[in-house]
């Protein structure tokens, strides 16, 4: 079995008590059978805490109650009462596991770090653009909703998008745009059922750089659309509300001002914004094998590059800079309110069908500004 990881991954630690978010704040974590069996039959002070702490989800699951919007069982220090007590072994399997995530491909597998997490988020920024990949003993997987034929043909057009991501001769909204065409290429290819033509799709030209209005517009329309969305925290609420209002209000003269600013502010970390839209290639768009939707897959990767930037605007304007900090924490705000939501990724993967603006032309032609 081959498995694959992006370089930086064995290096993850989780920052526990040092963490600025702990990923035990917001989530009901649910608890696994066997866990739940464990906890149900753990004597003493520590296993009354661990009940007292279980609540049921509205999937009806097994869960860990929220006290305040963090988890019952998180002590004041920010560690874990039962990690402190029992050790890491002692944890359920989310709670373990988490930020890893690992997708099963049947001849291989692939792991990553939700950079929801605040340290992942660190990793992934700072990232070389590296994969590890290893062979171990473990026989492949037979899974049956894997489309063996389609995803052979999805493997080379990934490279593809991140060798169109990693073009460092163009600014990386250009980058992005160029990527999004050729999604757009693939998805009309897929659409008449021609898998075996994707690998011999070439990226059309990407569209010509749009103006601030445009750009102006499709940021709004992003913003409506956030929206409509689940929403977890209060501080994603919060900076939605300020962006959704500043956009409303916005001419596009000062637009255009405090884009120019921000662009000169962040000159120098491009790479940042790469290595994001690479990570979420990597962690999404083979999931086009089981929906067919690639053309979902690479325009939530240009629209979370989209509302990033935005909000790195935003809060620019608001704070006169933008530090490193303030990135990670946009970052993990985005990956915890989108990624972890199933709902708000299905509903963003429909936007980028239902609203003209996030077509491959327009969106593309307001990344390329
Ligand atoms: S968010 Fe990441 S660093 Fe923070 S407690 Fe969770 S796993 Fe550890």
């Amino acid at each position: 079995m081959l498995i694959r990881k992006p370089s930086y991954y064995d290096g993850f630690a989780c920052l526990a008590g040092a963490c600025p978010d702990t990923c035990c704040a917001a989530w009901e974590a649910v608890v696994d059978e066997k866990s739940l069996a464990r906890y149900q039959a753990l004597p003493g002070t520590i296993g009354r805490t661990v009940r007292d702490a279980l609540t049921v989800d509205g999937d009806g699951d097994a869960c860990f109650r929220l006290a305040e919007g963090r988890c019952a069982l998180l002590r004041g220090d920010g560690l874990c009462a039962l990690q402190a007590e029992l050790g890491e072994e002692a944890l359920c399997q989310v709670c373990r596991e988490h930020p890893r995530f690992i997708e099963s491909f049947g001849a291989f597998r692939e792991a990553s770090l939700a950079a929801s997490c605040p340290e992942a988020a660190r990793l992934t920024l700072a990232w070389d653009g590296r994969f590890t990949e290893a062979v171990t003993d473990e026989p492949e997987e037979d899974c049956e909703d894997v489309d063996g034929a389609l995803l052979a043909a999805l493997l080379p057009c990934r490279e593809r998008l991140f060798g169109l991501l990693r073009d460092r001769s163009h600014p990386v909204g250009a980058r992005m745009a160029a990527a999004l065409g050729y999604a757009g290429a693939l998805q009309e290819r897929l659409d008449l059922g021609d898998v075996a033509g994707l690998s011999q799709t070439a990226p059309p030209p990407a569209p010509p750089a749009g103006t601030a209005g445009e750009r102006l517009e499709t940021a709004r329309a992003l913003f409506r659309v956030l929206g409509t969305l689940e929403i977890l925290s209060p501080e994603w609420k919060a900076l939605l509300d300020e962006a959704a209002g500043a956009l409303a209000d916005m001419s596009e003269d000062t637009y255009a001002v405090r884009r120019r600013d921000f662009v000169r502010a962040r000159l120098g970390r491009e790479a940042e914004y790469e290595n994001f839209a690479v990570y979420l290639l990597y962690r999404w768009f083979l999931k086009a094998d089981f929906d067919g939707d690639v053309y979902g897959k690479v325009s939530f990767a240009a629209l979370s590059l989209l509302a990033l930037q935005e909000l790195g605007a935003l809060t620019l304007a608001r704070e006169g800079r933008f530090t490193q900090d303030g990135q990670l924490r946009l970052v993990g705000l985005w990956c915890k309110e989108q990624e972890h939501c199933d709902e708000n990724l299905a509903a963003l993967a429909q936007a980028a069908y239902d609203e003209p603006l996030f077509g491959p032309e327009t969106l593309g032609r307001a990344l390329n500004i």
